[in-house]
């Protein structure tokens, strides 16, 4: 993300898309206006800066496909909030989405090497259980995944491994550069990165908690 949102009314729309997403509903355009509390014109306007910033990705057609940490369309990443289990980006979005809910989550991933599950637990900024345990993030390319192909629904830069021979082992995309990160790791770096998007969803008067 490229900046993020200051004025109000790009709050409450970013705010409105987010709390959609969280039960995986994507609103039309159209529902824009209503869901944030704004006319319909300033929405397309808002939704339009909030796309500048990076912080929501449309596609030609001016579908919504991801409002960060969220993704619209199906992923590798499912964050299950007991109730919500939206889908996230890619790694680092997921472990940002407990904090942004307000309430813990279980992470629902594939090793990206073996395709084998890894689930992870977190309560805010803490891990609280990995199965395996031995699991890593590897962390790198693009921040945000913003330029991923549409709808392939796996984030090529941003995974989580079995264990760090896994990551290893991963056959990386052309020009992939990053590192490996813990869970404690990736965990903090997330909520850093998200903290003005926590802090927008958690005091937006028109985003229930998930
Ligand atoms: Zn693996």
């Amino acid at each position: 993300m490229r900046s993020f949102p200051t004025s109000s009314p790009e709050n409450a729309l970013l705010a409105a898309i987010l709390s959609e997403l969280m039960w995986r509903r994507v609103p039309a355009r159209a529902e824009l206006g209503r869901i944030a509390g704004l006319s319909e014109t300033e929405a397309g306007e808002r939704l339009k800066a909030l796309e500048r910033m990076g912080a929501v990705v449309v596609d030609l057609a001016g579908n919504l496909l991801a409002a960060y940490p969220l993704s619209a369309v199906p992923t590798l990443h499912v964050v299950d909030l007991g109730g919500a289990a939206p889908w996230a980006n890619c790694a680092i979005d997921a472990l940002a989405v407990p904090a942004m809910a307000g309430r813990p989550g279980t992470i629902r991933s594939r090793c990206a090497h073996c395709d084998a599950g890894v689930t992870v637990d977190v309560e805010g900024p803490r891990i609280t259980g990995a199965r395996p345990e031995t699991a890593v993030v590897a962390y790198g390319g693009l921040a945000h995944c913003i330029d991923r192909p549409s709808l392939e629904g796996r984030c090529p830069y941003i995974n989580f491994f079995c264990d760090l021979a896994h990551a290893r082992a991963w056959k990386r995309p052309g020009g992939w550069q990053g590192r490996l990160l813990s869970l404690a790791e990736a965990v903090e770096l997330a909520l850093e990165r998200f903290d003005p998007i926590i802090e927008i969803f958690r005091h937006s008067p028109v985003a229930p908690q998930a």
